[in-house]
């Protein structure tokens, strides 16, 4: 093998071996990603042919990382690493192919390594904090309930949104210790929320994960924490994704089924991204649909858009349901949803998500 690799290669191109599968070339070139392709080609043609080993035909194919640098001064372990990173990406992609090494992917290999224990050690330390966004009714443009949204003041740094933590936090079982820390947070704030002249207080809806909605000890947990901080019951409302909802609607609707029997009220999230059958629709304990900002997005431009929203308003109406338009961002979209009769709506546009202090004033 050695001896193919060696005649895909220049007088000057080294190769060396590491340890037992592992080959480094190392090659001077002014061809940066091009030069390095047609080598990583030329190095992965050279093995096609199979090789015969005694009767038998042996194939081998490569998974090859590639680093480039143009800097002189770039340490030659700091090359090796980078490219070692970039061969762990083609091998999990299937190997017999090259991988060029980028950064972004560092961050990521180490990320979830180190990411759980961080988001622990963030939950001791008290790191976590929750905004809430504002849920208007399009009518009057009262303020009748607020999203919890959790965010992470890593090591004293900026907030930190949840788009960077969630999944891990779901895939390392971190999620529970979470979920149960954002509905405790968001039940005891909003227990302290005013009621407005003639109206009740607002609600607060907390979004739980698919590891929340299928642990049984779920509905407990609630019922405690709503006792512990005095909130009633109607004034949470739970929001669960429609993907969620549909991975397993039997689960969801038993334990649906159960919040809603204390007096909880559930939302379906981001109605319209996912794949729910009409027939689940009728079948399923829901008070909410939350109508996903992409459509919303497209109102005053896409006139489909304007069909789908109206047609889910319809449909939230005809069975019984609230519907809440998320994302709202301008003047216009706010103007089509009340044309529309959407009743409620969230977005930039009524508010962004912001401290429990918000919601007071
Ligand atoms: P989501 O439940 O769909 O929450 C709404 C997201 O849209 C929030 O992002 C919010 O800041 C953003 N948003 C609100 N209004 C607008 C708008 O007018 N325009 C645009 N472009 N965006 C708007 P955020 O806070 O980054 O949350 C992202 C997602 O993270 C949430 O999506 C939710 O799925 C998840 N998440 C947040 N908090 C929790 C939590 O406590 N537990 C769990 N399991 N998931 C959470
Ligand atoms: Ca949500
Ligand atoms: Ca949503």
């Amino acid at each position: 093998a050695a001896a193919r690799l060696r005649r895909g290669l220049r007088a000057g191109d080294d190769l060396g071996f590491l340890d037992h599968d592992r080959l480094v070339v190392v090659c001077e070139t002014h061809g940066g990603k091009k030069a390095a392709t047609s080598l990583a080609r030329r190095l992965s043609r050279s093995l096609s042919e199979p090789f015969r080993v005694e009767e038998d035909q042996v194939v081998l194919t490569a998974s090859i990382g590639i680093a480039l640098t143009a800097d002189p001064a770039t340490p030659p372990e700091a090359l090796l690493d980078d490219a070692e990173v970039a061969m762990g990406v083609a091998t999990a992609a299937g190997g017999n192919r090259w991988s060029f090494y980028c950064p972004a992917e560092r961050a990521e290999a180490l990320n979830a390594v180190t990411l759980p224990a961080a988001l622990r050690r963030g939950l001791a330390e008290e790191q976590f904090v929750l905004h809430y966004q504002p849920v208007v009714e399009m009518g009057t443009g009262r303020v009748v309930g607020a999203e919890a949204l959790v965010r992470w003041r890593r090591g004293g740094e900026a907030l930190v949104g949840p788009d960077s933590f969630i999944a891990t936090a779901e895939s390392s079982g971190v999620i529970s210790a979470l979920g149960t820390w954002v509905l405790r947070a968001a039940c005891h704030s909003a227990a302290r929320w005013p009621a407005g002249a003639g109206a009740q207080a607002p609600y607060v809806a907390v979004n739980l994960s698919a590891h929340q909605l299928e642990d049984p000890r779920l509905t407990s947990l609630v019922r405690k924490t709503l006792a512990e901080s005095g909130l009633a019951a109607r004034r949470l409302v739970v929001e669960v994704t429609e993907s969620v909802l549909m991975a397993d609607p039997e689960i969801a609707s038993r334990r649906l089924g159960e919040l809603r029997h204390i007096g909880v009220r559930v939302a379906m999230d981001d109605f319209g991204t996912g794949y729910s059958s009409l027939a689940h629709l009728k079948a399923l304990p829901l008070d909410i649909l939350k109508i996903d900002r992409s459509f919303v997005a497209g109102l005053g431009a896409e006139r489909a858009d304007a069909a789908i929203v109206e047609a889910v308003v319809t449909l939230a109406r005809a069975l019984g349901l609230d519907a809440i338009a998320e994302g709202v961002e301008t003047p216009a979209q706010a103007d089509e949803l009340r044309n529309l009769g959407c009743p409620h709506a969230q977005g930039y546009f009524f508010g962004r998500p912001g401290p429990s202090s918000q919601i007071d004033e």
